[in-house]
Order: structure tokens, then C-alpha cells, then sequence
């Protein structure tokens, strides 16, 4: 029997990924339904050459476009629209696996119901689960759900980590702390006077990942890593204090864990999603993922740092709105989400991303995240909140 997958976001960076992956393997996987937002031309060739049962685009335009061109082509693909469609393609109960892989959070709800129908999710939207932490994790362990990191660092821990963590409550007394790698983004070694100048044409341009606008400038603030260290936190269950963020400039490790007995293992491998996303598809087997294998005599030499939290504040930021609990990290990420874009359409300055954060989480009141409508509240209030300074 196939596996039925279902992919959410299927014309970005990892939805592309994923695809390809999948295209290696039609053996083992049926691709059940693609979503996307508004591409249609790109959804249009996927649905052409995947022929899912169903394509979500959530804008309606686009939808009535993908619609008509798919009957052009002959294609039997049925099109839906709207943000409740990818609830439905997410739990629908023909679907084995989720790659989550929309980007923000926009991503949440559709993902929180495939953990609440019980499916294998891939996540890759950590957003979704910086926001509802408590909630997500709640809704993996009620469901039997089972839930795969996709993103490179919180892949590689996992692979790195004893067999059975996270059952077996005697694992984590193995495990002296988590060193959660981070290239440093574009930026590495800039202070804040350049930074405040930079574009975003230069921030968009990682180093050595190829991904989504959103993502590649989180990368260049350091948010991306503090989004990951809340990430890491709900997935295995540390506090922030067991993490340690190390500048590894180079990519290849991708994370790793520090034993009690001073063992440190890591996963290493090109800078390519395809390797944690064909982990995640056929854990706990594997499978041909296409990525280039490694080549230690090209690499050479692996460097490592302390991150430069003065210069990148985020980091801290969204330590501390961990720390804070409740709904603060859905504000932080929703305040991030929102001066993101508006770094993207020139309107703020690189550095006053981190800034605007900072003013939200001390402007805003905590409440508890424990049910879907105070998150979604605490987002709302927090994207209303940075718009109106952006405007200012
Ligand atoms: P992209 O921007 O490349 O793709 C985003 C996808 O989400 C597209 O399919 C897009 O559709 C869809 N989308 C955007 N907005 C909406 C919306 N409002 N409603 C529904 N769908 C929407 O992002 P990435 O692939 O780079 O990243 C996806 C997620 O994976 C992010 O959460 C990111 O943090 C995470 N991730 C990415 C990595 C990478 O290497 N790229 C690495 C680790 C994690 P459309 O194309 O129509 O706009
Ligand atoms: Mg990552």
C-alpha cells in the first residue's frame, strides 16, 4: 500500500523539495493533495504532473484560474479554495502523512488538524508550533499522532537523540544539552551601524540554504534560530537554558547532542532539505533523498562561534518570550511575521525588525495560550500593533 500525502505549500521552497523526493519514490508514496496560496502556474504543472485527487489554492481568484486550466488540460484534479480547504485536505482520513510547509502562520490551523486527525506530520512551518506549543504537542500525544522535524537542526537532534526519547523519561538524564547549530546568516560579523543600511535584496541572500523570503530574512536576523530554540524547546522538551546556539558557518553539521559521558553526536550532510525531508517520509527507514553526497576533502574545515547577540537580538527576544510562556511567543512571531514584510516592501529599516519586536512583547499583555481562539487573539492584536508603528 501507498502512502497518501498530502502536501501544504507545495510551490515554495520545501513544498518543491518535497515533490521531488516524492517523484523519486511513486512506488511508496500517492500524492493525495497540493495547496498553495496564489501561484498558479506552478501549482497548474505540479497537479499536471503529481495528479492529486485535490489542489487548495486559498486565494479564489487563483483558484478559478488553476480551475480552468486544469480543464484545458483534461486534468480531473478538483480544485477547492479558501483557508478552511486545507483543514480538510490536512485531515482528511484517505491521508497518511502532512508535510507541513506553508509558510507563517498562516500554516497553524491547517496543521494543528492534522495532528488532531492523527497523521504523520512533517513540520517544517515552525511557526505554527512556536505559536501553540502547548497546545500542538497536546494535540500529537491525544491523537497518536506522529510528528517528524523537518527543518535541518531539529532533524538532526533527532536523529542524534537516544532511541526512545521523549518515552523513555530515564533518556534525558543521557543527555547533558543541545547544541543547536546556526550559519549566521548573510550577515555574520556586521555590526549594527552596517546592518541598519542593508537591503533587502542583501538579506535574502543566504549563504549556503536556497529558501522562501521570509525564512532567508529571519535567517539574517537570527530570529530564524530564535524561532528554532522555542521550536526545539516544545519538541523535546528543554528550556532554553539546555540549548546552546553555535555560529557554524559552513552548514554541514546541522545539530547535535552533548552526552553525560562527553559524547557529542551530530548528523552532518550537504546543505539540502531533501535529506531531513526523506528522513521524515520514511523514518524510521531510509530512503534515496537525490542530495549530493557529502564530500569531507571538499569541505575541509569546519569552524564554529558564539552567536553576537548584540548585533542580532532576536535571538534573546524569543528566548525570553518562551520564557514568558502563555501567548508571548505567538505575539513575537505575528510582531516578526509582520515587520518582516514590511522590511521587504522597504518601508523599515533591517534593525528596526528586532526593535519592533522588542516594543510589542513589553507593549503587549500575556495571556494563557490554551485554546486555539487566545492564540489566534495574541497574533491579532500583535499584527494590529506593528502595522499601526510601521505606519507611524
Ligand atoms: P516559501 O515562501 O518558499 O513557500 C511558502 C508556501 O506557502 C507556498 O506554497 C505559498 O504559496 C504558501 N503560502 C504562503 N502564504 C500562504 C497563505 N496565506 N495561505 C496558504 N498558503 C500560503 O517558504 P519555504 O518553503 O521557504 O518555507 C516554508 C516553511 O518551512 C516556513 O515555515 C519555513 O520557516 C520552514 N522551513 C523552510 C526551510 C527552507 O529551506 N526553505 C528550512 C526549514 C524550515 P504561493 O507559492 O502560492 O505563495
Ligand atoms: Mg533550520
Amino acid at each position: 500500500m501507498r502512502q497518501m500525502i498530502t502536501v501544504l505549500g507545495a510551490t515554495g521552497s520545501i513544498g518543491k523539495s518535497t515533490l521531488d523526493v516524492l517523484a523519486r519514490h511513486k512506488d511508496l508514496y500517492e500524492v493525495f493533495a497540493l495547496s498553495a496560496n496564489t501561484q498558479v502556474d506552478v501549482l497548474l504543472q505540479q497537479c499536471l504532473e503529481y495528479s492529486p485527487k485535490y489542489a487548495v489554492m486559498v486565494d479564489e481568484a487563483s483558484a478559478k484560474q488553476l480551475s480552468q486550466s486544469l480543464k484545458q488540460h483534461g486534468s480531473t484534479v478538483e480544485v477547492l479554495t479558501g483557508a478552511s480547504a486545507l483543514v480538510d485536505i490536512a485531515s482528511d482520513p484517505e491521508v497518511d502523512q502532512v508535510m507541513a510547509a506553508i509558510v507563517g502562520a498562516a500554516g497553524l490551523l491547517p496543521t494543528l488538524a492534522a495532528a488532531q486527525a492523527g497523521k504523520r506530520v512533517l513540520l517544517a512551518n515552525k511557526e505554527a508550533l512556536v505559536m501553540s506549543g502547548h497546545l500542538f504537542m497536546q494535540a500529537v500525544q491525544d491523537n497518536q499522532a506522529e510528528l517528524l522535524p523537518i527543518d535541518s537542526e531539529h532533524n538532526a537532534i533527532f536523529q542524534s537523540l537516544p532511541l526512545g526519547y521523549g518515552q523513555d523519561p530515564s533518556c534525558k538524564q543521557q543527555i547533558e544539552k543541545i547544541l543547536l547549530t546556526a550559519s549566521g546568516g548573510p550577515f555574520r560579523g556586521w555590526g549594527l551601524d552596517a546592518l541598519s543600511k542593508v537591503t533587502p535584496k542583501q538579506a535574502v541572500k543566504h549563504p549556503n540554504w536556497s529558501m522562501g523570503q521570509k525564512i532567508s530574512v529571519d535567517s539574517a536576523t537570527l530570529m530564524n534560530k530564535g524561532l528554532e530554540l522555542i521550536e526545539a524547546c516544545w519538541l523535546f522538551d528543554v528550556k532554553p537554558s539546555q540549548i546552546e546556539v553555535v555560529v557554524h558557518p559552513e552548514s554541514i553539521i546541522h545539530s547535535m547532542v552533548q552526552y553525560v559521558d562527553g559524547s557529542v553526536i551530530c548528523q552532518m550532510g550537504n546543505p539540502d532539505m531533501r535529506t531531513p525531508i526523506a528522513y521524515g517520509l520514511a523514518w524510521p527507514e531510509r530512503i534515496a533523498s537525490g542530495v549530493k553526497p557529502l564530500n569531507l576533502f571538499e569541505v575541509a574545515q569546519l569552524n564554529f562561534e558564539l552567536p553576537d547577540r548584540q548585533s542580532f537580538p532576536a535571538l534573546d527576544l524569543a528566548s525570553q518570550a518562551f520564557e514568558a510562556g502563555g501567548t508571548a511567543a505567538a505575539i513575537l512571531n505575528a510582531a516578526n511575521e509582520v515587520a518582516v514584510a514590511g522590511f521587504l516592501r522597504e518601508q523599515i529599516a533591517f534593525t528596526s525588525i528586532s526593535n519592533l519586536i522588542d516594543e510589542t512583547l513589553n507593549a503587549c499583555k500575556i495571556e494563557a495560550a490554551d485554546s486555539i481562539e487566545a492564540i489566534l487573539a495574541a497574533d491579532a492584536w500583535a499584527r494590529r500593533f506593528v502595522e499601526g508603528k510601521i505606519l507611524s
